[in-house]
């Protein structure tokens, strides 16, 4: 009997022992079991399938089981610059954002992918937040948003070079998925985009950044931390109350030692918040000698924050003085290249819109890059 779309998983959901498994006992080759997700990570969909030789009835059978259409685009958004902004609707009906970020190499794209729809963290300057905790992303709706992306660049003839888990939500509090995902995206027989070619990204939760580590993937990690003091960091974000800055950068110590990889630091500059030459001083003080990359973000401004503050982007001048005390100590430092402007580029700004809330303003701001 056919499963419901409700309650279908979709292909992706499956690790290729699951789909051989599943074929086995549905009376077919468990040795099919690879080529058709391999076909179906290339195509994004079953279209691959019609190349292949396959025995009759399968196809259809695969179909009754599992979800094998491309997720249904809510909304799109194309900036000026190429960077495209995508909500996907899932299979309960919730949306989920998306991005794809154009390169300095015409050839290629960076994409951005989120881990939960809503966020339970509170960063009082982030809109996903706004609207709360819904769920975990499955292992494969957060696939699906790679091969949503795989798609659009290909439409413009450009490949996916890197993907980041930036987006909507904190990839550490649905580990497990993010990175049985990156186990289906990074390797040559799924996905192929490689393992160093992606970056999970926290605000701090140090127990997932453990697990990471063991998880052993090779993959990167960044630590958006945006304060080098525990007391201005846990205005900004409540897990700064949790983990203090010392402790997540040893733990990101352990992360850089174990793999080799070194650490970004993400750091958006807000205005008279934490864009001084004395906290530069503070930060290089912390990163310079760890050997860390520091990646500097424009906020984007979202509106009113949950605290009722209206966060602004930091004056040019006082950011480009930050990099400098930043490298003036040696510390490898740099502006994020702004993406997107004209569309909605802070996380979650799409979705609020998408639900007819307040997304704060586009004018300026960090593009798609997530805080
Ligand atoms: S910045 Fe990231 S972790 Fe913080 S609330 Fe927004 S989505 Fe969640």
């Amino acid at each position: 009997m056919e499963a419901n779309a409700e309650s279908r998983r979709t292909l992706s959901d499956l690790s290729v022992g699951e789909l051989e498994a599943w074929l086995a006992e549905s009376g077919f080759k468990a040795s099919h079991a690879e080529a058709l997700l391999r076909a179906y990570y290339e195509s994004g969909d079953e279209a691959g399938w019609g190349e292949m030789l396959l025995p009759r009835g399968l196809v259809e059978k695969l179909r009754g089981e599992f979800l094998v259409n491309r997720p249904e685009q809510v909304a799109r958004q194309v900036a000026e610059d190429g960077t495209t902004k995508l909500l996907l609707k899932l299979r309960d009906g919730r949306t989920v954002e998306t991005v794809m970020m154009t390169d300095f190499r015409e050839d290629r794209v960076a994409g951005c992918v989120s881990s939960q729809v809503g966020c339970a963290m509170g960063c009082d300057f982030c809109a996903t937040t706004k609207t709360g905790f819904e769920r975990n992303l499955t292992t494969g709706e957060i696939v699906e948003q790679f091969l949503a992306l795989r798609r659009e660049a290909a439409a413009v003839g450009k490949n996916v070079q890197t993907l980041v888990f930036m987006g909507m939500g904190e990839p550490m509090l649905n580990l497990d998925n993010v990175l049985e995902a990156v186990r289906r995206i990074a390797p040559n027989e799924l996905g192929a985009l490689g393992w160093r070619q992606i970056t999970v990204s926290t605000v701090g939760i140090v127990p997932g950044i453990e697990k990471m580590m063991e998880a052993n993937l090779n993959i990167h990690l960044a630590v958006s931390l945006h304060a080098p003091d525990d007391e201005t960091r846990a205005k900004l974000l409540p897990m700064g109350k949790r983990f203090g800055v010392e402790e997540i950068l040893a733990a990101a110590d352990r992360y850089q030692a174990k793999t080799g990889r070194p650490v970004t630091i993400q750091y958006c500059l807000l205005k008279g918040v934490n864009d001084s030459p004395e906290q530069a001083r503070m930060l290089a003080e912390l990163v310079g000698a760890r050997r860390m990359h520091v990646n500097l973000l424009w906020y984007n401004p979202t509106g009113l924050s949950l605290k009722g503050v209206a966060y602004e982007r930091a004056e040019s001048e006082a950011g480009e003085a930050f990099v400098a005390v930043l490298r003036e100590r040696g510390v490898v430092a740099h502006f994020r290249r702004p993406r997107g402007r004209d569309i909605d580029a802070a996380c979650g700004q799409l979705r609020r819109r998408a639900a007819g809330q307040d997304v704060g303003t586009t004018e300026s701001g960090a593009g798609s890059e997530r805080a």
